[in-house]
């Protein structure tokens, strides 16, 4: 099995009841590719400038992601900067600076065609249907979006969400795209659209999988000190899909502990900022968190 990540690697500036911090390293495909590494080897698809650090590239390959599909373009990184306050459900976006994302049209290396997975994670929906068209035949196609992209390109949205079999989003995003207030009725109109599974994250509160004909929750383990919520949605994402093509199943039980290793993933990132937590993270920690998640829905 393969994995392949399509998304956005960013400078972020962040601001969070702990603190600030200038231009670190993010972005969706950065947290999806480190949290899926914990299971599997990821291909990324992606684009920073020249000021990115040569170091973190070295680190992503230490982890075994494979960057043949990274490009380095004359210019700017993506920039993004998010303010939160004490809910960390609540973001404000202050900038979102494109920069080399502008004109980047991403092509798949030949090694990365025949995918088996593919996660489209948040990023300019035109790219996310440009990439689909260069895809052999991927067993399973993931999207994931932000609040921006259903504000700017609603159209282009919708129709790369025809072609793929499961969605991400948070609560928000999907009564936004929707266009209801409730979210049974929201994730039902997704469901017709497309997708046979939407993943709605639900932030600290966790998570709830609509299937056609079933619906399953999983919580999110409760944190008392939440350092920085960026890239938890995109964590969940890498731990959900990086345990899906270990497993090499789609069975339904496997399905529900790809949503818990997604869980478990996620309750890392926000430990600190950036990705920092996962650069000492061991799989002896994953394991067990993975047995606290157990003892919290057992009864
Ligand atoms: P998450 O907290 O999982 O929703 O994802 C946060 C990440 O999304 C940050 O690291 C940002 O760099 C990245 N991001 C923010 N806005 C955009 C955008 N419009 N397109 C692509 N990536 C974005």
């Amino acid at each position: 099995m393969s994995l392949v990540i399509i998304g956005s690697i960013a400078f972020d500036t962040i601001q969070t009841p702990r603190g600030r911090r200038e231009r670190i390293v993010g972005g969706s495909c950065t947290y999806c590719s480190l949290a899926a590494s914990f299971f599997t080897a990821p291909k990324i698809v992606g684009v920073v400038g020249e000021d990115f650090p040569r170091d973190v590239i070295e680190f992503f390959k230490s982890r075994n992601i494979d960057t043949a599909g990274l490009e380095v373009k004359k210019g700017k990184t993506f920039h993004w900067e998010g303010h939160y306050g004490y809910d960390p459900n609540q973001r404000e976006t202050i900038t979102t600076e494109l920069n080399v994302f502008e004109d980047f049209r991403p092509r798949l290396p030949e090694s990365y065609r025949a995918a088996d997975i593919v996660f489209l994670a948040n990023i300019d929906p035109d790219l996310q249907d440009g990439i689909l068209s260069q895809l052999s035949q991927p067993g399973l196609v993931a999207l994931d979006t932000i609040n921006y992209w259903i504000a700017n390109k609603p159209a282009s949205l919708w129709t790369a969400l025809k072609k793929v079999n499961i969605f991400f989003a948070n609560e928000e995003e999907l009564k936004m795209l929707t266009q209801e207030t409730n979210l049974i009725k929201a994730g039902k109109k997704l469901l017709q659209a497309g997708p046979k599974l939407i993943v709605v994250k639900k932030g600290e509160h966790g998570a709830l999988v609509f299937g056609r004909s079933f619906v399953f929750g999983m919580l999110a383990l409760p944190c008392e000190d939440v350092v920085d919520p960026t890239g938890a949605g995109d964590s969940f994402a890498g731990g959900f899909l990086g345990y899906l093509d270990k497993s090499k199943s789609l069975a339904r039980k496997d399905v529900r502990k790809a949503g818990i290793f997604g869980s478990v993933l996620a309750s890392f990132a926000i430990e600190d900022f950036g990705y920092e937590r996962f650069k000492t993270l061991a799989h002896q920690d994953i394991e067990a968190r993975f047995r606290e998640f157990k003892k919290l829905v057992s009864f």
